[in-house]
């Protein structure tokens, strides 16, 4: 049986304050959720985030991650400093990280290493855009950057990882996939896993992401090949996040 995973995506919002308050919130609510948590912080604050949830049942982690270990790379942060701060996780691959800073499939593919090679779980997160589901090639786009990491890592690195399936339109927009939308993406991966490894396929846990609230996480954590959410902006309000934590 795989465990279900809420994942918070922080992206660009937080301050001391409002961090501290968030975690403090989410911390005393969570006697009731029985699910793994976890949450992805700006860089800045992720000592922040280790002193508040040292010794918790919540997991922490980044929004990215540098491909290279140290040396001239203005402005990057490497796998051995977020081990420093000992997170579990960092994201790779959002569609955020994808479109507004260019990062290609193959760039994705030499973080997602990165970070396994640093002893983090990569969240790695694959979707298409509106334009791509309209055409009818949601598949061969979330194929193709699937086969970014197989094709440098090997399918068993995936045993390592967390896949997030999030379609780009639905991110922060309030739309979100039908549970049956999500699932038949989210079968189409762990089939096309399968193919090559059904233990992988087995094991990996496909996360679901774009506009995941309260009210839909019921359904949508249900459906057979859906593993939990990684969530924007409701992961931002501890209410929020506790009402999709108590749903997985
Ligand atoms: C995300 O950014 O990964 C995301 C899923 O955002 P939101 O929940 O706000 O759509």
């Amino acid at each position: 049986m795989r465990r279900i995973l809420v994942a918070g995506n922080w992206k660009l919002n937080g301050s001391k304050q409002s961090i501290q308050e968030l975690l403090d919130g989410i911390l005393a609510g969570m006697s009731e959720a029985k699910t793994d948590v976890a949450v992805c912080a700006p860089y800045i604050y992720i000592p922040l985030v280790q002193e508040i949830l040292t010794g918790t049942a919540i997991g922490y982690g980044s929004q990215s991650i540098s491909e290279n270990d140290s040396g001239a790379f203005t402005g990057e942060i490497s796998g051995s400093m977020l081990k420093d701060f000992e997170c579990q996780y960092a994201i790779v691959g959002h569609s955020e990280r994808r479109t507004l800073f260019c990062e290609k499939d193959e760039d994705t593919a030499k973080k997602f290493a990165a970070a396994r090679k640093h002893g983090l779980t990569p969240i790695l997160c694959v979707g298409e855009l509106l334009e791509e589901r309209e055409e009818g090639i949601t598949e061969d786009v979330v194929s193709r950057q699937l086969d970014a990491i197989i094709d440098l890592e090997g399918v068993e690195a995936l045993a390592d990882a967390v896949i997030a399936y999030e379609p780009v339109w639905a991110i922060g927009t309030g739309k979100t996939a039908s549970p049956q939308q999500a699932q038949d993406v989210h079968a189409f991966i762990r089939g096309k896993i399968a193919k090559l490894n059904a233990d992988v396929a087995d094991k990996v846990q496909i996360l679901y992401g774009g506009s995941v609230n309260g009210a839909n996480a019921n359904e949508l954590f249900a459906m057979p090949d859906i593993d939990g959410g990684l969530i924007g902006g409701a992961s931002l309000k501890a209410e929020d996040f506790l009402a999709i934590c108590k749903a997985a």
